[in-house]
């Protein structure tokens, strides 16, 4: 094993990382002591890599890939992070902020350097001590109250507890053996069980319950005839024994006392993990509270095997305003009617049918009825070109859109699917079913041009979640609308049409937002209605009579 110790942070990291041969292929999880599995990690010029979708899961932290730019985002309550391949710059929280090494690519994943959780910020997001050692990262529970020994005497037995802080605690005697102290607002380090075994105390039992309580609960032994719990030498001491005598705390650490992790709740990254070889052998339960994810609800784009791009110039970034302090009040509502797909991308293909081609016909229908109807209208696009998902949204925010209406046709595998659908964004599809569709639209990423667009990201996350009201109210208005619009004769499901799902397109919006689904291109009785034009006219006239009555109740117009 090679030692490399690096500068990082103006903070002091060791990785140690096996030599030239022993390519490091996965990194464990250690928390609280216990072995909770690994994830696929790799070395590079000494740097250690680990998978950010594994990992990020493992912490428990959301985590969002788009395979288009190469970009992954890392978000927990109050943090965001935005890592980019291949840059050693990410975004923590609207902050630049540098990694010793970039990002990387391999296969189908998208590795970052394992210093990124143990960044201070990250550490405080997810809640936890969180180091790296011998390939291992070390999580622990942020605790203010921790075990750190017995110490077993001739006369009496003491458990000794190390407090990080002034803690108040309050003892009861249950019975003739049973003693508990609870600690109305600590965290303990862990829960322990412990047989201890000696005349005086028989076990301990130590465990975090509700709302910050802590409970230690001790049956004493044959021969206890006193016990205390006092403050000695600024720790706290259970002491159980032949006859009552102050607690005298041995010159050296009582018992084996392990070693805990150095970080505090603002400090650098920690040097070394606790070490396993120091668990106390009388240990037979642990509880430690940790949160290992499933998989994630939301859709993620499936990153495609590329080899790495060259090395990019860092971007710029500059200080850009809040994209919603910057709205300017303009007197007619402003709509940016967007047809889904368009030139090399066909959308969803039946036949002779194609996706795009309904789409542009009923948006246009859609923008000169709501011309017509006094709004001012534009079309991300009006004929049969390619517009990347990203581009769309930037033309809805360079016009300042008060609305952004996105027109689309679904597809399925299932034949028998049908219906009329209205979809707004949010981060967690309605369901499995939603999370398809918005992975069947997102793969119109597949032909955007890779782009390294900070500020893009920037912007996208502070517009992030602001219309999701707004955008469920215009829906459920949509889909009305449609419902009452007669001629159409696609099913509109009175309970089901309405739905939320993460579609890129919407992402980036600055504005309420839906996302329409005509009807199935896949089911024949839709495909049928969809391919007559007046039907798709209908369609369009209940799309527009479901807007009107959203700007008359946001009292755009009378
Ligand atoms: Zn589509």
């Amino acid at each position: 094993m090679k030692r490399l110790c690096k500068f990082l942070l103006s903070g002091l990291l060791c990785l140690f990382v096996s030599g030239a041969g022993h390519a490091l292929e996965k990194v464990d999880f250690i928390v609280s002591g216990r072995d909770k599995g690994s994830v696929s990690a790799l070395e590079s010029n000494g740097v250690t890599y680990v998978d950010v979708q594994k990992t990020a899961r493992k912490f428990g932290t959301g985590i969002e890939l788009f395979a288009q730019s190469k970009q992954a985002k890392i978000s927990t309550k109050g943090f965001y992070a935005i890592l980019t391949a291949p840059l050693a710059e990410i975004i923590i929280n609207a902050q630049p902020h540098t990694l010793s090494a970039p990002v990387l690519i391999q296969g189908s994943k998208m590795m970052v350097p394992a210093e990124f959780f143990l960044l201070p910020q990250f550490q405080e997001a997810v809640d936890k001590y969180v180091s790296f050692q011998d390939g291992a990262f070390y999580v622990e529970r942020r605790f203010n109250l921790e075990f750190s020994g017995e110490q077993k005497n001739k006369t009496d037995t003491l458990l000794v507890f190390d407090a990080r802080k002034k803690i108040a605690y309050e003892t009861k005697q249950l019975n003739k053996h049973t003693v508990t102290v609870t600690f109305p607002n600590v965290t303990l380090k862990r829960d322990l069980h412990s047989r201890t075994r000696t005349d005086f105390i028989a076990s301990m039992d130590v465990r975090q319950g509700r709302n910050g309580e802590a409970v230690l609960k001790v049956i004493l032994g044959k021969n206890a005839k006193d016990w205390s719990f006092t403050e000695t030498d600024g720790k706290l001491v259970f002491r159980a024994g032949a006859q009552k005598a102050a607690p005298v705390l041995a010159a050296a650490p009582a018992a084996q006392k392990a070693e805990a992790p150095t970080s505090q709740p603002d400090a650098k990254p920690a040097l070394k993990g606790p070490s396993l070889a120091n668990e106390k052998p009388s240990v037979l339960m642990e509880d430690d509270g940790f949160i290992e994810m499933k998989a994630a609800p939301a859709v993620q784009p499936v990153m495609k095997a590329e080899k790495p791009a060259a090395s990019k110039p860092a971007p710029v970034i500059k200080a850009e305003p809040n994209p919603l302090a910057i709205r300017t009040a303009h007197k007619k509502m402003r709509i940016m009617v967007d047809p889904g797909h368009g030139g090399k991308d066909p959308g969803a293909v039946r036949g002779r049918y194609r996706e795009k081609d309904w789409n542009l016909d009923v948006a246009k229908e859609l923008a000169r009825l709501l011309k017509k109807g006094g709004f001012e209208v534009q079309m991300t696009r009006d004929n049969d070109t390619f517009i990347a998902l990203s581009e769309r949204s930037k033309k809805a925010n360079q016009f300042k859109a008060d609305l952004f209406v996105s027109i689309h046709t679904n597809a399925s595998k299932n034949r028998s699917a049908n219906g009329f659908q209205v979809y707004f964004r949010s981060e967690k599809a309605t369901d499995k079913e939603a999370a398809e569709v918005a992975a069947l639209e997102n793969e119109a990423m597949q032909y955007e041009e890779v782009h390294y667009n900070f500020v893009d990201a920037l912007l996208q996350s502070m517009a992030k979640n602001e219309y999701i009201n707004e955008s469920s109210k215009l829906a459920g208005y949509v889909r009305n609308a449609v419902y009452k619009q007669p001629g159409i004769g696609i099913a509109v499901n009175q309970n089901n049409s309405v739905r939320q799902a993460n579609f890129y397109v919407l992402k980036g919006v600055n504005s309420p937002a839906i996302l329409v689904e005509m009807g199935y291109i896949s089911s024949s009785k839709d495909r049928g209605r969809l391919a007559n034009g007046t039907v798709r006219d209908r369609t369009a006239k209940g799309i527009y009579t479901g807007i009107v009555n959203y700007a008359k109740k946001e009292g755009w117009i009378d």
